[in-house]
């Protein structure tokens, strides 16, 4: 048997560490995850020191789920600290608007998550230029020279491309710019930015990290403690703030994390390769099938390979044929939640994807039932 490191752990200690993850020491008669703390203010009689003061600063349950957080974005590594918002795009917001000045510059993917378009309209209407290019094959390493922030988005959201954030850290640093990674697809558990050389991992909490599907949530981990204090002005200045209860099912659902990432991954491999190996070309993406373009990279900075399978039916008729005859699978938006959804992503404009492309998030279900309830929606979509 290896040798227990500093937290005990013989394992790669994934497992261990998300079930205690921010758990307070134990005391005689309190519960395990203390509830969430209701309070608008709290008992302040003197000197306004904190720590708790006012609610859209700090909140008692918030710094439990902070701290559980940081654990598994920054396992052991001191200096790092944990934000939490009301939703993924508050937590992107505060990084990027707290940083930029009107005249920087800013690097963001070209194929990232939908609403980043409105952000730029927004950031450009402070006159910030923004600069995009495709995840895949590096590209935002050709649009870096004087930029003050590189933003990634491994893998990305929806066309699953991988980019290498050793090397864009790397790079970003030696022309001086800070690097935020979007890690919402990847979790904690599947990738450690900060490990990889990021400023920042800033992740929606809504999707997988949380995974039932009953709660916005977002956080930003960073390093840098003068970076990270603007962000938290930043959050304390727009308001943006999770409520108690909210933030406490949150630490509630990481205990279940590891669990719900090694079940779902699993899945996503078995519906990737049914996918792959069913007669008709459906242009399958999975980071975790040994021919996608993204594996290489991926299986080198990843330790799992996500819930997300990307595919393309012929058209639109099809893919809505196929969404409406799927039992197990409902068509819905966002991804990582225990049950699986699968959505026509054209359906929104935004996306530049084909008609029939699909984006599924695979759930907890039995693999087998799953499998066989997205081959039956295939051939009975068809013809
Ligand atoms: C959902 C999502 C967001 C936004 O998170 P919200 O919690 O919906 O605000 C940001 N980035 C990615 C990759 C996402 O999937």
């Amino acid at each position: 048997m290896s040798d227990p490191g500093p937290q005990g752990l013989t394992s790669d200690g994934d497992g261990t560490r998300a079930v205690r993850a921010g758990l307070p020491e134990p005391v005689k008669y309190e519960p395990t995850l203390p509830g969430p703390v209701f309070a608008a203010h709290f008992h302040l009689p003197g000197e306004p020191t904190g720590p708790y003061t006012y609610g859209r600063d700090e909140n008692p349950t918030w710094t439990l789920l902070e701290r559980a957080v940081g654990e598994l974005e920054a396992p052991g590594e001191d200096g790092v600290e944990t934000l939490v918002f009301a939703s993924g795009m508050a937590a992107i917001s505060s990084v990027l608007f707290s940083r930029l000045r009107s005249g920087d510059a800013v690097v963001l993917p070209g194929d990232g998550y939908q609403a980043l378009p409105l952000v730029r309209a927004q950031l450009e209407a402070y006159d910030i230029e923004v600069r995009t290019a495709p995840t895949g094959g590096d590209a935002q390493l050709d649009v870096l020279d004087g930029a003050k922030l590189l933003w990634i988005e491994t893998p990305s959201n929806p066309g699953l491309d991988v980019c290498d954030i050793r090397r864009l850290a790397s790079e970003a640093h030696a022309r001086g710019a800070l690097v935020a990674v979007d890690n919402t697809l990847a979790t904690p558990l599947g990738q450690r930015p900060l490990e990889l050389g990021a400023d920042f991992s800033v992740a929606s909490g809504t999707k997988q990290l949380t995974g039932h599907g009953d709660l916005l949530l977002g956080y930003v981990t960073g390093r840098d403690a003068e970076a990270m204090s603007a962000v938290r002005r930043w959050r304390k200045i727009v308001g943006a703030i999770p409520g108690p209860m909210e933030a406490w099912l949150a630490h509630r659902s990481l205990a279940t994390l590891h669990l719900r990432v090694e079940r779902q991954s699993a899945n996503a491999l078995a519906v990737a390769e049914a996918l792959r190996d069913w007669p008709e070309e459906l242009g399958v993406r999975y980071p975790g099938l040994p021919a996608d373009p993204s594996y290489a990279i991926a299986s080198r900075q990843m330790r799992g390979f996500g819930c997300v399978v990307s595919f393309t039916l012929p058209t639109r008729a099809r893919a809505e044929r196929f969404l409406d005859t799927l039992r197990l699978v409902d068509d819905a938006t966002s991804f990582g939640g225990v049950r699986s959804t699968a959505e026509r992503r054209g359906r929104w404009g935004g996306d530049a994807v084909p008609e029939g492309f699909i984006r599924m998030s695979v759930g907890a279900e039995d693999p087998e039932d799953l499998v066989a309830d997205v081959l039956r929606a295939l051939d009975a979509s068809a013809g």
